[in-house]
């Protein structure tokens, strides 16, 4: 399997997804806001240019209506024409309007009161004015005599003209900066969204489509026969995740594949050595003239045709099993008689063994199948024998423990490494192929016997110094469903 990358763990597409959209949700949000305000901004300003124009040209307007108005009356002084004093009166109106419509545009306090100053000063001088042409003084006193507050007037209209102007120019100066602040939001953010987009671009082939596409040609490679074809894990955490879960498939599937081939291997082996024994004793029993020989090759023929009868029973078990079917009839008998038949049946078999039993006075009543459970102590001490070839005792041991009952089987044959615990009771495995022939299939069938009857099968024992198995099942029995097999054992042949 490849190695995982140290370090932290990769971000998931999830996670990512989800910066992505904030960010840029986030950037968005900032750019829309930048323009808004600028937008704004660049609107006030021009409002504000447009406002102080009106209000620049209004001081202009006044300044031209007032020096008519001084035209008018200085006529008026001269030839007292009633018309021309109708005249003036209306100036007077159109100038106030004016006035008024100034007040309106103004935009600075300062501004207002220019206006507000200009309007008390005119005032000042139409009174002035009046005055002065009540005394029926000639033209030139009354010109002299007006001509002060008029001239103060026309300061203020200066004033007023230039405080526009100046505004005029400071809204405009305004305007060009919020512009230019758009036109670098527009810049920055443009640049920030392609600076962006090609990350995101660079990010999804790097982490992404190149990973896929790696995948891809890798599960292609296997699909078409390259077993050790395994992709390192890279990209982000699912598709990490996704190669992971390739690696183990392809992982269990080239296991499988081996395990099918030493499976075809033991049984043709295992089928081979029973075949070329009945064979000879076939020619043994046509030849042979001494009947105790041909007895012999008899018992011979027995024993091989029993052996080659259990491996086809194991195997009708495997397939059951791997069909998810495992027929069981419970019944109570005692434990006792099933073991003794058992030691009965295997110490013939053997005389390099001491097969030895511990079992109590008492009967021993469980409800289980006979006939599984046989083949359960059959299986156990069947291996015993054939793992301890240099024979030894064998021990059979059974107790009460509450409402369960606890078999063991000893042996002092070759033992199982620790790691090989577990993996013995699978089908097809075999740690110790060189010892004794098998299918390895016979603990597999015991375990799921023994589970089906709510109990459990383990194991112990050191290499070399004889193993310990111990089957532990309730008194009560317990008809329980057989399982498939869980993946990691489903090597069908
Ligand atoms: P088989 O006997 O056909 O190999 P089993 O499923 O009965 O298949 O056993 C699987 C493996 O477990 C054996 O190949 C052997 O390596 C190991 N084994 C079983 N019983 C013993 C035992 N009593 N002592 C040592 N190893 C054993």
């Amino acid at each position: 399997m490849s190695k995982q990358r140290e370090g932290r763990p990769a971000p998931s597409i999830r996670t990512l997804f989800a910066t992505s959209v904030v960010a840029i949700t986030l950037v968005a949000a900032l750019v829309t806001t930048a323009l808004v305000r600028t937008a704004v901004r660049f609107e006030t300003a021009t409002t504000s240019i447009v406002r102080d124009a009106q209000s620049w040209a209004l001081a202009g307007e006044v300044q031209l209506t007032l020096l008519m108005y001084q035209r008018i009356s200085n006529l008026y002084t001269v030839t007292r024409e009633p018309t021309l004093d109708e005249t003036r009166d209306q100036v007077v109106v159109d100038l106030m309007r004016l006035l008024d419509t100034a007040e309106q545009y103004a935009s600075s306090k300062e501004e207002q009161m220019l206006i507000d100053q200009v309007r008390r000063y005119f005032e000042r001088y139409l009174d002035e004015r009046a005055e002065i042409e009540a005394m029926e003084l000639d033209f030139a006193d009354v010109l002299a005599r007006t001509q002060e507050a008029l001239a103060e007037t026309v300061d203020l209209l200066e004033q007023l003209h230039d405080l526009n102007e100046a505004q005029v120019f400071a809204a405009q100066m305004e305007a060009v900066r919020w512009n230019r602040l758009a036109v670098i939001v527009a810049a920055l953010s443009a640049s920030v969204l392609a600076g962006g987009l090609l990350f995101i671009a660079i990010g999804a082939h790097r982490y992404v489509l190149r990973p896929i596409l790696e995948l891809h040609d890798t599960i292609e490679r296997f699909r078409k026969g390259s077993e050790g074809a395994r992709m390192p894990q890279r990209g982000l955490r699912e598709i990490q995740e996704l190669v992971q879960r390739f690696n183990e498939m392809a992982d269990v599937l080239t296991k499988q594949r081996e395990r099918q081939l030493t499976f075809l291997a033991g049984i043709a082996h295992d089928l081979r050595s029973p075949l070329t024994a009945i064979k000879i004793g076939m020619q043994a029993i046509a030849e042979e003239q001494s009947v105790t020989r041909r007895n012999r090759a008899h018992a011979m023929l027995d024993r091989q045709i029993d052996r080659l009868a259990r491996m086809v029973d194991d195997l009708l078990d495997a397939t059951r099993i791997e069909a998810g079917r495992l027929d069981m009839r419970f019944e109570n008998f005692d434990l006792r008689d099933v073991i003794s038949d058992m030691i009965g049946l295997y110490a013939p078999t053997s005389p390099d063994h001491d097969i030895q039993a511990a079992i109590p006075e008492e009967p021993v009543v469980i409800a289980a199948d006979s006939h599984r459970i046989e083949q359960v102590i059959s299986n156990l001490l069947s291996n015993a024998i054939k793992f301890s070839p240099r024979g030894g005792p064998i021990r059979i041991a059974l107790e009460t423990a509450g409402d369960e009952v606890v078999l063991t089987v000893a042996d002092q044959g070759i033992g199982i490494r620790p790691e090989d615990r577990e993996e013995i009771f699978l089908p097809f495995q075999r740690s110790s192929a060189d010892v004794a022939p098998g299918a390895g299939l016979g603990l597999s069938v015991v375990r799921r016997i023994v589970e089906a009857h709510g109990g459990y099968i383990d194991v112990e024992g050191e290499p070399l110094h004889g193993s310990v198995f111990r089957v532990v099942l309730p008194v009560g029995g317990a008809s329980m469903p057989v399982d498939p097999p869980r993946p990691d054992e489903s090597a069908r042949p």
